[in-house]
């Protein structure tokens, strides 16, 4: 079993073809309904893959920060079918925004709490950035690509979400200023856990992220912070975007 960050399917155009033939509900209804409908579906995968990641079930608070994220607003070039079908989706310049599952475990395996500090690496459309924003204090969010890095920055200030800085630069770096953060997710793969991100974590708080090859295995990791060094444990098979840069 792989989760996917970069696939998508005819699933997706399905969706979106029912969606539209409903016809009956409004707009918002429309929106609540597929909304209702994909939180099910992520409590039905977590279900399914409890077997790797320990969680059958995802806290209360992530599930109602899922809930209360409009993800139609970050995938605005398509219809609300598939904003809220639990697929990745391209967002432009050969990015994806990820299967919501994937945000829902992340978040969930980050374990976190109000008035944390978290990093983001891998901005993307802003989605990821504006869950977490609804759990923890503050968000830094990095992310490479600079139209990208624009987008989200003008999505997440026209949604009222304030608690997120975006910067433009190569997340392996992390943010230095910043930390150190209670928590970090990393939203594209590496070959290994960056040391920088790793020296900017709390003792105590965990990074999560996917480790492998854009060609092979991948699997979602935990890392966390000791006192001398860190531990990490593999989670689920999973299939990210590479973490580009120079480093
Ligand atoms: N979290 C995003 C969302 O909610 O839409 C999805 C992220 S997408 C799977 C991965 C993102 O990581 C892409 O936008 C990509 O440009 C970005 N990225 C790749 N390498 C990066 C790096 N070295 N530093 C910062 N961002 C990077």
């Amino acid at each position: 079993m792989c989760f996917s960050c970069i696939r998508f399917s005819t699933y997706v155009l399905t969706a979106g073809l029912l969606a539209g033939a409903c016809g009956v509900a409004n707009g918002d209804e429309q929106v609540a309904e597929l909304q209702a409908r994909l939180l099910e579906q992520i409590a039905a995968d977590a279900w399914e893959t409890r077997g790797y990641t320990g969680r059958g079930t995802l806290s209360k608070p992530v599930m109602e920060a899922m809930a209360a994220v409009p993800r139609h607003e970050f995938v605005d070039r398509y219809g609300v079918g598939s904003a809220y079908a639990n697929r990745p989706l391209p967002i432009g310049h050969g990015q994806t925004i990820s299967q919501p599952f994937i945000v829902a475990l992340m978040t969930d395996l980050l374990n976190p709490e109000p008035g944390q500090i978290v990093l983001e690496v891998g901005t993307g459309s802003g989605y990821q950035a504006a869950v977490l924003a609804a759990l923890v204090s503050h968000v830094y969010s990095i992310e490479i690509i600079p139209e990208l890095a624009a987008s989200a920055e003008r999505r997440l200030a026209e949604l009222g979400i304030g608690n997120v800085s975006v910067k433009i630069g190569d997340g392996y770096f992390g943010w230095p200023e910043m930390g150190p953060f209670d928590g970090i997710i990393v939203t594209a793969v590496g070959p290994d856990i960056p040391p920088a991100l790793l020296q900017q974590l709390k003792v105590g708080g965990r990074m999560v992220l996917p480790v492998g090859s854009q060609y092979s295995a991948q699997n979602l990791t935990v890392a966390t912070r000791l006192e001398e060094g860190h531990k990490a444990e593999k989670v689920l098979p999973v299939a990210f975007v590479p973490l580009t840069g120079d480093h």
